[in-house]
């Protein structure tokens, strides 16, 4: 009776692993069709002035637009796409994707400052820096409108060759953001080496603040960390306007998120662009 069990058990077992492996072979087949098939988009989340609200500049986020499953987020096929190396291809039609959409608004006469890109660590081989510079050629517009962010994790695992594809990139004119910053363990006697122009506060960090003491705690210390550095600060994931004013009193420049605006389908997006004199915090624009 014992052995029926844990056969019954090994069999269960391996329909559920079979199970597993078939939707990760679908979902692998699937992603790979998606760039053929053109199916991922970029969606625009607004970066604002923390002082105005302005529109200072954007982070493009990808989706999925799955035929059958709808629109995905990144948290449902970046991981997957990030174990199987297919990120680099992803990430390289991200890029030109950005460039792209940079391009037509300059020749729509819209114009946006800064537009961030995201960079996985898998990305950063030697034909990074070509691949990245190609675009912008062939997309005729400036490196210095686009912000690549780079995560804790690639500091974590960082060797000589990466800080010097680092140093490459940020010579040819990119601005380079530390992004979720204080969720990973970031050598902080090394951070100063790196050719670091902005660090984006991990939302976690956010939330709940000026009544979460152990937040305000954290945000005033990797304040005081970019000041000493001369780096930029952007608040990640801001919610609601006391997470707002508190940041902005403390001095930190720019905020994204929910409170001012969701990441945006690009038509969305361009209403918003066309008029940049408008403040997204909705307390000021309430206000006037
Ligand atoms: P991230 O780069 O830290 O992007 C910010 C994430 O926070 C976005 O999630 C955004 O929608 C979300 N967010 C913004 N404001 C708020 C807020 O007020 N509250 C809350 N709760 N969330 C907010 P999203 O778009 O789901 O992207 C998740 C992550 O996926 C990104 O985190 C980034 O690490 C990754 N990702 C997105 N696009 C790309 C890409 O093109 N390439 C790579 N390698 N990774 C990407
Ligand atoms: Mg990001
Ligand atoms: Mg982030
Ligand atoms: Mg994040």
């Amino acid at each position: 009776n014992r052995a029926k069990q844990s056969h019954q058990a090994h069999l269960f077992y391996s329909a559920q692993m079979n199970q597993r492996s078939l939707a990760r072979l679908k979902l692998s087949t699937d992603l790979h069709h998606a760039l053929e098939r053109n199916e991922f988009r970029l969606f625009y989340q607004p970066q604002v002035d923390a002082k105005t609200g302005c529109l200072c500049g954007a982070e493009a986020l990808i989706r999925w637009q799955h035929p059958q499953k709808g629109l995905l987020s990144p948290a449902e096929f970046i991981p997957f796409a990030e174990e199987t190396g297919l990120i680099v291809p992803i990430g390289t039609w991200v890029f030109s994707e950005a460039c792209r959409q940079l391009a037509q608004w300059q020749a729509q006469g819209l114009r946006l400052v800064r537009l961030a890109v995201n960079l996985s660590p898998r990305q950063f081989s030697k034909d990074l820096v070509n691949t990245l510079q190609e675009q912008v050629i062939a997309h005729q517009i400036s490196a210095s409108q686009i912000e690549l962010e780079i995560t804790e994790t690639l500091l974590m695992q960082i060797d000589d060759d990466m800080v010097g594809i680092l140093h490459d990139l940020h010579a040819l004119g990119f601005s380079l953001a530390l992004d979720d910053f204080g969720t990973g363990y970031s050598n902080l006697a090394y951070l100063h080496t790196f050719p670091l122009d902005y660090l984006k506060i991990d939302q976690r960090f956010v939330r709940g603040v000026p009544n979460n003491d152990s937040n305000v705690a954290i945000v005033k210390a990797i304040i005081a960390i970019a000041m000493n550095l001369n780096l930029q600060l952007i608040a990640e994931g801001v919610e609601n306007q006391a997470e707002a004013d508190f940041m902005s009193q403390l001095d930190c420049h720019q905020l994204q998120g929910f409170y001012m605006a969701q990441p945006l389908p690009v038509e969305q997006f361009n209403l918003l662009l066309a008029q940049a004199e408008l403040s997204l915090l909705p307390h000021l624009a309430a206000a006037r």
